[in-house]
C-alpha cells in the first residue's frame, strides 16, 4: 500500500460499480434485489452482430489489427459521421479505442498538461473527474441545477474560463439525468468556446440513439469551433455492445494522430474481434437500435408516472440516455427510528436494505442531493421497484 504510486492514490472508486457489486454480493446471498444502479442496456447485442463476431474467428481476425483500427472500420465511422451527424471526419481523423471511456482519457492525456484546467459541468459522468486527475490535470466542476434543467449557461461558463482552462467535457444526452440541450442552447455555449483559442471541448455523444426529443445535435457541427471539437462516441449504449468495449473519436488531424501514439505505447489496438462485430453494428440497417430506443421510451414514460406519486422526489421527465434524476434532499433529516438519512448515499443504502432495490446516490456524480435510476430493466421490475421503494421511503419521517 505504502508503495502505491500518489496517481493511483488520487483516484477514487467508482461509485456506480460499487453500488452494482454491493447489490451481486446481496444477490448471491439469495436477496431479491433488483438492480437499477447500472449503466447498460439490458437488451442483449442483436443477432447480426454477433454472427458477424463468430464469422470473424472463422476468417481469423485473430493477428493484431491496426493501433487506430481497422481502416473499413475506420471509413464506416467516418460515413457515420457524415450520414447520421453532417460531419466531416475523414477515415484517419478517426481512432477506435476500448469503449468511449478509453477514448475520453486518451484525449484528455494528450492534451491536458499538469495543472491545466478541464472544465465539467455537474451532474457529471463519474469517470470524467477522476481521468482529469489522472492526467495531472484540475477539474473544475460548474454546477446545473435541476430547476434549470440541469444545464450550464453560457454567462456561467463564460465566468469560469480563465487563462488555464484548456478543455470542457460536454455530454448531451446526459448520464445521469438525462437531458438534452437544444441547438439553440448549444449554440450559446459555442459561441463562448469560439471566443477563447487554445480552448477545446469534448462532446461525449455515447447516448446520441437513445434520445426522445429529435433529432440529435453534435457540437462539432458548429463550423467555427470545428478545429476544437473532439467528438466521442461508440456503440456501447445504442447497439447493446457495452461488453465489447468499443469507443471512437473524430477530432482534428493533429490530435487523432496524437491519440494514435499514445494508443500505440498503451494498449495497441482494440480487440480484432470486437472491431468486426462494431463494424456490422455500424453498417447495419435492421431496426434493432429503434426497437431498443421505443423500448426506453415506453419504461421512461412508466417510471416517471410512477415517481410522480412519491412525496419526496423532484424530478425532470429525462429527454435521453435511460436513467431519471431525482432531487430527493427532502428525505434528509428524516429516520425510519433506526437510520437516519444524511444524504443520498445514505438513502440510496437504505433503499437497498429495506426496498432491497439498487440505486445509485449523487455524490459521485457531483450531485449530492439527487438519486440515479437507471430504468434500462423489464416494465414488471420497474413496477415492482417503485412499490417496494415508495413503502420503504414512507416509513421515513
Ligand atoms: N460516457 C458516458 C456519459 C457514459 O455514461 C459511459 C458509460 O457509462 C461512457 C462514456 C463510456 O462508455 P463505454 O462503455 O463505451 O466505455
Amino acid at each position: 500500500m505504502e508503495y502505491l504510486s500518489d496517481r493511483i492514490k488520487s483516484l477514487s472508486v467508482s461509485q456506480t460499480l460499487a453500488m452494482a457489486q454491493k447489490s451481486r454480493d446481496m444477490k448471491e446471498q439469495g436477496i431479491d434485489v433488483i438492480n437499477l444502479s447500472i449503466g447498460e442496456p439490458d437488451f442483449n447485442t442483436p443477432d447480426d452482430i454477433k454472427e458477424a463476431a463468430k464469422k470473424a474467428i472463422d476468417d481469423n481476425y485473430t493477428h493484431y489489427p491496426p493501433v487506430p483500427g481497422y481502416a473499413d472500420l475506420r471509413k464506416a465511422i467516418s460515413d457515420k459521421f457524415r450520414r447520421e451527424n453532417d460531419l466531416d471526419y475523414s477515415p484517419e481523423q478517426v481512432i477506435v479505442s476500448a469503449g468511449g471511456k478509453h477514448s475520453i482519457i486518451n484525449v484528455v492525456l494528450s492534451l491536458v498538461n499538469p495543472g491545466e484546467e478541464v472544465i465539467i459541468i455537474a451532474p457529471y459522468w463519474v469517470s470524467y473527474y477522476d481521468q482529469i486527475i489522472l492526467a495531472g490535470g484540475k477539474p473544475v466542476v460548474l454546477k446545473t441545477s435541476i430547476d434549470n434543467n440541469f444545464k450550464l449557461t453560457s454567462e456561467e461558463l463564460e465566468a469560469a474560463i480563465t487563462s488555464k482552462t484548456r478543455l470542457i467535457i460536454f455530454n448531451s444526452p446526459s448520464n445521469p439525468t438525462g437531458m438534452v440541450y437544444t441547438r439553440d442552447e448549444m449554440e450559446s455555449l459555442a459561441r463562448v468556446i469560439e471566443k477563447h483559442e487554445g480552448l477545446f471541448l469534448i462532446s461525449d455523444e455515447i447516448y446520441e440513439h437513445i434520445t426522445f426529443s429529435g433529432k440529435h445535435e453534435s457540437m462539432a457541427s458548429f463550423d467555427y469551433i470545428y478545429d476544437r471539437v473532439i467528438t466521442v462516441n461508440g456503440v456501447s449504449k445504442g447497439y447493446a455492445m457495452t461488453g465489447w468495449r468499443i469507443g471512437y473519436i473524430g477530432a482534428p488531424l493533429w490530435l487523432a494522430k496524437a491519440v494514435n501514439k499514445l494508443q500505440g505505447q498503451f494498449t495497441s489496438g482494440v480487440s480484432s474481434i470486437s472491431q468486426r462485430a462494431a463494424l456490422a453494428a455500424i453498417e447495419s440497417t435492421g431496426d434493432s437500435r429503434k426497437i431498443m430506443r421505443d423500448a426506453f421510451l415506453k419504461r421512461r414514460d412508466l417510471i416517471c408516472g410512477l415517481l410522480k406519486d412519491f412525496d419526496g422526489f423532484k424530478i425532470r421527465v429525462p429527454e435521453g440516455a435511460f436513467y431519471v434524476f431525482p432531487d430527493v434532499s427532502e428525505y434528509f433529516g428524516k429516520t425510519d427510528g433506526d437510520h437516519r438519512i444524511n444524504d443520498s448515499t445514505d438513502l440510496a443504502m437504505y433503499i437497498l436494505e429495506k426496498a432491497h432495490v439498487a440505486v445509485v446516490g449523487g455524490a459521485g456524480f457531483g450531485a449530492p442531493d439527487c438519486l440515479r435510476l437507471s430504468y434500462a430493466a423489464s416494465e414488471e421490475e420497474l413496477i415492482e421497484a417503485c412499490r417496494r421503494m415508495k413503502a420503504a421511503l414512507a416509513k421515513l419521517v
